[in-house]
């Protein structure tokens, strides 16, 4: 096992079979931590975590779709059984359904987007509490988006299950410090990796959208798995409810710009 800040910690991180959930997986365990990996098949999670075991860190493979209390329930319980105790739960797995305009999203298409992002993300919170609070303190980080503070034409579900997400982290939050138990969140913009992985081939699409960020590009996976180790170390310990936004400074600005508009000077 590796020493680093997480080195007497444990930690479970929904959706790390691949993507940015990985990322955050193999950075906990590079970091010492003992590393809960899920996915929805068991074979997969347990694959990372082999990978995982196999560059000398400590992993274990578990299964469930979190949006089965059930599952959720049984792989926290085997969590426990196995390392004692979960100090933190980052809540990552999330889907989204193709751009749509809001009139044709069907109704089992939104429950889908919700019960993964929303229910899914709060039926881990409530497995893990029970053992955060009677050890006298633990850190949740819940993985919102900036679509999450805006709206996203096209992307209704997504947009409205992930600004749930936020408040269920405040609500969270302001419920749970009397245990010691901090909850925040972060609102990555375009990432390229994860679900933005097909739209990386279309280069076009990628200037076009990297065009609406001021920093004129996608974040690297690591940009925002970093923020997310900070959020579960001790160098976090009095942020709490809070929403870190990694989005290379788009939510904070509109395009195009009065300049841009008025002068066509391209800032
Ligand atoms: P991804 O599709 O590569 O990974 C999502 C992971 O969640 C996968 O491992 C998938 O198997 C898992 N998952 C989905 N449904 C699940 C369920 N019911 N139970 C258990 N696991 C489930 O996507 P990603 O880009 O790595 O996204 C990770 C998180 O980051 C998501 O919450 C996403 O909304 C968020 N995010 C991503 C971006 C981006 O640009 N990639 C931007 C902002 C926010």
């Amino acid at each position: 096992m590796r020493e680093g800040r997480f080195s007497d910690k444990v930690v479970l991180v929904t959706g790390s079979t691949r993507g940015i959930g990985r990322a955050i997986a193999v950075a906990f365990a590079e970091e010492g931590a003992k590393v809960l990996v899920n996915g929805r098949q068991k074979e997969a999670a347990q694959a990372v975590a082999e990978e995982m075991r196999g560059r000398g860190t400590e992993a274990l493979g578990l299964g469930a779709d979190i949006s089965d209390p059930e599952a959720v329930r049984g792989m926290v319980e085997e969590g426990l059984k196995v390392y004692g105790k979960i100090d933190v739960l980052v809540n990552n797995a999330g889907i989204s359904l193709p751009p749509q305009p809001a009139e044709g999203v069907q109704r089992e298409g939104f429950e889908k987007v919700m019960a993964v992002n929303l229910t899914g993300a709060f039926l881990c919170c409530q497995a893990v509490f029970p053992s955060m609070r009677e050890r006298g303190g633990g850190s949740i980080i819940n993985v919102s988006s900036q679509a999450g503070l805006f709206g996203e034409p096209g992307l209704l579900p997504y947009c409205v299950s992930k600004a749930a997400l936020l408040s269920l982290t405040r609500c969270l939050a302001y419920e749970w410090s009397p245990y010691g138990i901090r909850v925040n969140a972060v609102a990555p913009g375009f990432v390229a990796g994860g679900m933005n992985e097909p739209v990386l081939k279309y280069e076009a699409l990628v200037s076009t959208l990297s065009s609406r960020v001021p920093l004129k590009r996608f974040a690297k996976v690591e940009e925002v798995v970093e923020v997310v180790l900070f959020l579960a170390s001790e160098a976090a310990s009095y942020i709490n409810g809070e929403v870190l936004v990694v989005d290379g400074g788009m939510t904070g600005y509109r395009t195009p710009s009065i300049l841009q508009l008025t002068s066509g000077r391209g800032r």
